[in-house]
C-alpha cells in the first residue's frame, strides 16, 4: 500500500514538473511573439516615417531645380537683348582710304599738353575721352582740347568701375557729373562716350544693357575701338611696338577708331605720336576727329 502511495506521490510530481515546463515553454513562445510582434510593428512605423523624409526630400529638390532652370532661363534673357557687333560692313576694300580716328583716353594728365602740342605741330585733329577726377589739376586741357579744334568726350567721372558699373542709379549719378563738368567748364553738351573698359567689359556687375539704354535715352553715342596700340597692355611695348600695332590693323578696316591713352603713366604713348601721326599719313590715311557723320565703333550693342 505505501508502495503504491510512493507511486502516485511520484506520478503527481512528475506530472506537476511536466506542467510547470509546458507553462514554461508556452509563456516563452507568448514573449517571443509579442516581441516579435511590437518589433514589426516598431519597423512598420520607421519604415513609414523614412517614406515620408524621402518624398518631403524629393519634393524640394524638385522645387530647387525648378528654381535653378528659371533663374538660367532670366539670365539668359538678360544676354538676350545685347549682342556682339560685326562691323562686317567696315571691312577695307581696294581703293579704300582708310580714316582714321586716333582716341586718348583716361586723361587729362600731366602729359596731355605735349600730346596737343604734337597733334598741333602735324595739324592733326583727334578726340580726347576724358575722365573728371583730376579736374582741379588739369581743367584747363579741357577748354584747350576744344579750343584746338578735337572732340571732347566722356569716360565716366571717377573711373572707378565697381563704382560706375554697381547699379543704373550709380552709372546715372557718375555720367551726370561728367556730363555737367564739361559743360561747365567748356560750354559743350558733350555728346561721347567711351565705357571704362569698353561696352563688351567683363567687370560690370548689371548687364550693360542697362548702361546702354540710359545713354540711348540721353542721344549719347558711344564708341568702342577696333584698333588697340597696346598702351594700356601688361606688356612694355616699345615707341616703334606701338606704331606697328596701328599700322598692322588699320588697313583691315575702312574707319579705324584707335586706342590710346594720355594718362600721366604713358610716356611711351607720347613718344610713339609724331611716328604714328607719320606712318599714318604716308599710308595715305586720313586723321580725323569724331563727329556725328563718323562710323560707330561698337563691341556690343542692344537689341532694339
Ligand atoms: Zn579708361
Amino acid at each position: 500500500m505505501s508502495a503504491t502511495n510512493e507511486e502516485l506521490e511520484r506520478q503527481r510530481s512528475k506530472r506537476k514538473r511536466v506542467n510547470r515546463m509546458k507553462k514554461m515553454i508556452i509563456t516563452t513562445i507568448i514573449t517571443f511573439m509579442l516581441t516579435t510582434v511590437f518589433v514589426l510593428g516598431f519597423l512598420c512605423f520607421k519604415i513609414v516615417s523614412l517614406q515620408r523624409q524621402i518624398n518631403s526630400l524629393s519634393a524640394s529638390m524638385a522645387e530647387a531645380k525648378l528654381e535653378a532652370e528659371e533663374e538660367a532661363i532670366a539670365s539668359d534673357g538678360e544676354l538676350d537683348d545685347l549682342y556682339a557687333v560685326d562691323n562686317m560692313d567696315n571691312l577695307a576694300e581696294a581703293g579704300d582710304i582708310p580714316r582714321v580716328y586716333l582716341t586718348f583716353d583716361d586723361g587729362p594728365s600731366s602729359n596731355t599738353d605735349e600730346i596737343l602740342d604734337i597733334l598741333d605741330d602735324y595739324n592733326v585733329k583727334a578726340s580726347f575721352f576724358v575722365i573728371g577726377k583730376d579736374v582741379e589739376e588739369y581743367g584747363d586741357d579741357y577748354k584747350r582740347i576744344v579750343e584746338e579744334g578735337h572732340t571732347i568726350g566722356m569716360h565716366s567721372f571717377s573711373h572707378n568701375y565697381s563704382n560706375i558699373y554697381d547699379s543704373e542709379e550709380a552709372f546715372i549719378a557718375d555720367y551726370n557729373k561728367i556730363h555737367s563738368l564739361i559743360h561747365e567748364v567748356c560750354g559743350i553738351d558733350c555728346k561721347y562716350y567711351r565705357f571704362p573698359g569698353g561696352s563688351s567689359n567683363k567687370v560690370s556687375n548689371s548687364s550693360m544693357s542697362v548702361f546702354i539704354n540710359y545713354l540711348n535715352s540721353q542721344n549719347t553715342t558711344y564708341f568702342d575701338w577696333n584698333v588697340a596700340s597696346g598702351d594700356a597692355t601688361s606688356q612694355a611695348f616699345t615707341a616703334d611696338e606701338l606704331v606697328d600695332n596701328v599700322m598692322n590693323d588699320v588697313v583691315k578696316y575702312k574707319t579705324s577708331v584707335v586706342l590710346l591713352h594720355d594718362s600721366s603713366n604713358k610716356e611711351t604713348t607720347v613718344e610713339a605720336l609724331p611716328q604714328l601721326i607719320e606712318s599714318l599719313q604716308a599710308s595715305g590715311a586720313m586723321i580725323l576727329p569724331i563727329t556725328d557723320e563718323t562710323t560707330v565703333i561698337q563691341h556690343v550693342s542692344v537689341v532694339q
